[in-house]
């Protein structure tokens, strides 16, 4: 990154570039996903530009080169999901399932699993569909505790040269798929004979074995199709599972970094809409009064504070993703902060904005609460911060030999 700060040409380049699609393809779907009833319908109606992203290379933009994609740094990263999320953060968590899906591929994948998994999303045709079925409806905050505590329930047990896979994953985005029959791929955190494994279930697998228990009708982000599935008799050849068996708990924490990342980029996106919308009701809302409310010094000072606030929120956010995908081992930390701090000052801010606004705030038409509810999810999706996210932070911090210098490089 470079450390003027500026946007290269390039990055300047993308920006437009993902800024014109969204305004093109995203800005009236989001529209449309807002108001459309059905969990099911409602997350087909992003197919089509699901269709486009991918002819355009958008997706084959989140495989690593040395894997066959065209991804750029951590920068150009957050400036595409900034762009994108600004319209609909739903579409970009939908279509980026790679990013946390393939990443334990990477990290240990055979040449073998490597060249199989990747493929389909190095397609410049289609939807393809990656999910990380990590949470179970009865909790994940603990996947990693031993026994007696019931930790990860999903079993893997050998049959041969299989794997048997049984249990319920819950709110991991698509993971029945656009049909039914599960995504193209999807990496399960399961309990193997050896402990917490990940291994990878491919849509020959998943078809006639996944059962939707419940689809989750969300508040905000309403076009991720979550759902409860069953995996009722997974058969999934051994050779699909990725490391060795007990490596799951490590592989998995390592998946959520550059996501975790990415949160603190979905709150700025966030952030950016509420503040717009506020910003020109203080400057063009006089509220009975003689002047615009924004004359108001209790007004401007909050309009000041939330902008000082999502400028230290992006420039974090594009530090952290820098390091968490730029391989920088200090990457998890950046991360960390990135998800705790981002998506916990967007809830304030955009509470903050609301009061600005006062009461007209309050309907639903209104295009300010809707940021709100997408900003409340920060806090708990991607490893919520109480259960999950400030445990690693505590993690980091008793370390022995914890140099709270190093991560910035001032050590
Ligand atoms: C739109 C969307 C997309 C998502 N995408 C994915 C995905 O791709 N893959 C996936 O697997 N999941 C996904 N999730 C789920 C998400 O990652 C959750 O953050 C995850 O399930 C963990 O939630 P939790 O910490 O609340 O867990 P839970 O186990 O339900 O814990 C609930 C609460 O209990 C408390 N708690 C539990 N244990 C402890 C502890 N040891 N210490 C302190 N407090 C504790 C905390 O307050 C915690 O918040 C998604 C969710 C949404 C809404």
């Amino acid at each position: 990154m470079s450390v003027s700060f500026s946007l290269s040409p390039e990055q300047v380049g993308l920006k437009r570039a993902a800024r014109e699609f969204a305004e093109a393809n995203l800005r009236d779907l989001a529209e449309t996903v807002r108001t459309e009833p059905d969990p099911v319908r409602r997350a087909a109606l992003a197919r089509p530009a699901f269709e486009k992203a991918v002819a355009a290379g958008f997706l084959k933009g989140l495989i690593p080169v040395p894997f066959g994609g065209a991804a750029g740094g951590g920068v150009d990263a957050a400036i595409l999901i900034e762009e994108w999320a600004a319209h609909s953060p739903d579409f970009v968590i939908s279509m980026a399932g790679p990013l946390i899906a393939l990443v334990p591929v990477y990290e240990v994948g055979t040449p073998g699993q490597i060249a199989r998994f990747v493929a389909p999303f190095l397609a410049d045709a289609g939807a393809p569909l990656a999910a990380m079925a990590y949470s179970e409806p009865g909790g994940s905050a603990n996947f990693d505790a031993p026994p007696p505590a019931e930790g990860t329930r999903t079993t893997a047990v050998p049959d041969g040269d299989h794997y048997v896979i049984n249990g319920h994953k819950a709110w991991a985005s698509h993971l029945p798929g656009w049909d039914g029959d599960g995504p193209d791929l999807m990496t399960i955190v399961c309990r193997a004979p050896g402990g917490v494994s990940l291994v990878v279930a491919e849509r020959e697998h998943l078809a006639g074995h996944l059962e939707v228990e419940e689809y989750h009708d969300l508040p905000a982000l309403r076009g991720c199709l979550t759902a409860t599935v069953r995996l009722v008799d997974v058969r999934v050849p051994r050779a699909n599972l990725l490391g060795r068996e007990g490596q799951g708990v490590e592989l998995c924490r390592n998946a959520f970094v550059g996501s975790g990342a990415s949160i603190g980029t979905f709150a700025v996106a966030a952030m950016r809409r509420a503040f717009e919308v506020a910003l020109r009701f203080a400057t063009t809302e006089k509220r009975g009064g003689a002047v615009p409310i924004v004359e108001h010094q209790s007004v401007a000072d909050v309009l000041a504070d939330a902008k000082g606030r999502i400028e230290a929120v992006r420039l974090l956010s594009w530090r952290a993703l820098d390091a968490a995908l730029g391989g920088d081992p200090h990457g998890p930390e950046w991360a960390l902060h990135a998800k705790v701090f981002g998506s916990e000052t967007a809830v304030d801010v955009i509470t903050e904005l609301v009061k600005v606004v006062g009461v007209s705030a309050y309907d639903t038409a209104f295009p300010l609460l809707r940021y709100l509810n997408e900003a409340l999810a920060y806090p708990v999706i991607e490893g919520s911060n109480t259960g999950v996210r400030r445990r690693q932070l505590q993690a980091l911090l008793r370390t022995p030999g914890y140099d709270p210098l190093a991560a910035s490089g001032m050590a």
